[in-house]
């Protein structure tokens, strides 16, 4: 059985306390590898090792860590089909997905931020003839990223790298749910020549090495994306520490859809925000709102088109809808499939666990589910499910769309589907969200802030907010 290891000190090791977490795959709910669960023991090694060569990375010359990144970016690049077999594998998603989206971004990630350490600069301030202030931007030292398992590659990379751009070292820990690429990762870190210390990667559960990680003193700023029950967990664990928090959570993001919106086009959107990834994206819309003169006919053609995915093997490149990550998350979806029947709702697609024939029979595969007829308080409509399940409602104001979209404790994202110029500004303005799409959902410019409110989050990632982040500014005033 393989056994994935840290990577500690530019060396791959085993744990500390040789204990391992099993590995499954979950298109076919069998074990393929062994995960390292660390402890405070690898974790005090990381922080030696990141400690020792801190100094040295936050004074080599921008140019050269961009070089390192690069390099590192290319190889992602190079190795592009083994790592999206890897991510298939490990996380049950749709190998050409896993290509496309996944290891295209994981890349581009890398890129993207060792040309904006290269970029970055500080502000000034002048006060007239009596004095200028310049404002430093240092590194801010040995910084934690936590990563969760739906995007594991994509986006353990979107964290560790504007940390690493901007000068600090960096002990990460990736979900222990899909450990794989991070692994593989670390492979080509040692090949790109990337300096031993300046990145530590720690394998192992939440409770093992991520809660040590957090609570670490020498580890300054944590950066975590995951659920919002853990988010506010660390908040509450490193309350006091005065640590630097990011911390990018849950979401129940709305869809609304206009009646002069272009129908085909936000019927086949659609589908996709709400589908894409098994629906295990944070910013999947899962409450479509659609106005109630083209309700009909926009539920008919979304569940024509949601009935044509292509459930199956993940490794198959035509599979566009693959497995849920494991099998508790597909007995949650599944629970939450139950409460919307509960809670007086009508399934109109899906609602059932599929069974695949062949090498993935024990796979943890869910029919896309689209479900009607709930009221917007309901658990279902309330809670962050993070499966292929949605659920469609009318509206007939623009008013009352707005309030129902902003009617959950979480505030992601939103798309809004319209023709009418005005309205989308409006509407876009009174939607409490940290992005908001306008025809179009999840097209990314890797400058703009992302985040999100309310139970959503805390800060922004992405270009100079992501800089700033992994900065710490100082200002100097100098009087002439
Ligand atoms: P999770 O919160 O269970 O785990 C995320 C990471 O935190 C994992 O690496 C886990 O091991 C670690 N962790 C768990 N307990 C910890 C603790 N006590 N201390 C420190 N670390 C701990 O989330 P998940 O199930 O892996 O991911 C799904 C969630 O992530 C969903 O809620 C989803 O919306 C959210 N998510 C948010 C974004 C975003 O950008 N806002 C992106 C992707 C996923």
């Amino acid at each position: 059985m393989q056994k994935i290891q840290n990577y500690i000190n530019g060396q791959l090791v085993s744990s500390a306390s040789g204990e391992y977490l099993e590995n499954v795959e979950p298109a076919t709910g069998k074990i393929y590898s062994l995960i390292p669960e660390s402890n405070s023991d690898d974790l005090d090694a990381a922080v030696a090792a990141a400690e020792a060569i801190q100094n040295d990375w936050a004074h080599t010359s921008l140019e050269k860590r961009a070089d390192i990144l690069c390099r590192l970016a290319d190889l992602i690049d190079s190795n592009a089909d083994a790592l999206a077999k890897a991510e298939a594998i490990d996380n049950g998603k749709a190998i050409s997905f896993a290509k496309a989206v996944d290891i295209y971004r994981s890349s581009a990630n890398i890129r993207f931020f060792a040309q904006a350490g290269t970029q970055f600069s500080s502000e000034s301030h002048a006060m007239g003839n009596l004095a200028i202030n310049y404002t430093l931007r240092d590194p801010i030292g040995i910084v934690g990223c936590i990563s969760p398992w739906n995007f594991p590659l994509y986006l353990f990379t979107w964290k560790i790298a504007p940390a690493l751009a901007s000068g600090n070292v960096v002990i990460a820990k990736p979900s222990e749910v899909t450990p794989m690429t991070a692994y593989l990762f670390s492979k080509l870190c040692i090949e790109a020549g990337l300096p031993a210390g300046v990145l530590n990667i720690l394998h192992g559960s939440g409770q093992s090495i991520g809660g040590p990680l957090t609570t670490h003193p020498k580890i300054k700023a944590i950066s975590f994306t995951g659920g919002s029950a853990t988010g506010a967990h660390i908040s509450k664990v490193t309350a006091g520490m005065f640590k630097k928090l990011s911390l990018e959570l849950g979401g129940k993001n709305p869809t609304l859809v206009f009646a002069d919106c272009d129908f085909e086009e936000t019927v086949n959107e659609v589908v996709k925000a709400a589908f894409s990834n098994q629906g295990q994206i944070c910013l999947c819309g899962s409450r479509i709102y659609i106005e109630r003169p083209i309700y009909e006919q926009f539920k008919t053609a979304f569940i024509a088109k949601v009935k044509s995915l292509r459930i199956g093997d993940p490794l198959d490149p035509n599979t566009q809808h693959g497995a849920t990550v494991s099998e508790a998350h597909l007995n949650k979806v599944l629970s939450y499939i139950e409460l919307a029947q509960q809670e007086g709702g009508t399934i109109l697609t899906g609602g059932k666990r599929h069974i695949e024939s062949g090498r993935c029979q024990n796979g943890y595969f869910v029919e896309p589910t689209v479900v009607e007829g709930l009221d917007n308080q309901c658990r279902t409509n309330q809670e962050e499910i993070f499966g292929p399940v949605c659920s469609i409602m009318p509206f007939d104001k623009e008013q009352e769309a707005i309030q129902l979209a902003n009617g959950t404790e979480y505030g992601l994202a939103a798309s809004i589907w319209t023709n009418d110029l005005k309205r989308a500004h409006r509407v876009a303005k009174s939607i409490e969200a940290g992005i908001v799409w306008i025809n179009c959902w999840l097209l990314r410019d890797l400058r703009t802030p992302f985040g999100g409110v309310k139970s959503s989050g805390v800060g922004r990632e992405g270009g100079l907010e992501a800089m700033r982040f992994f900065t710490e500014p100082k200002n100097v005033c100098i009087k002439y």
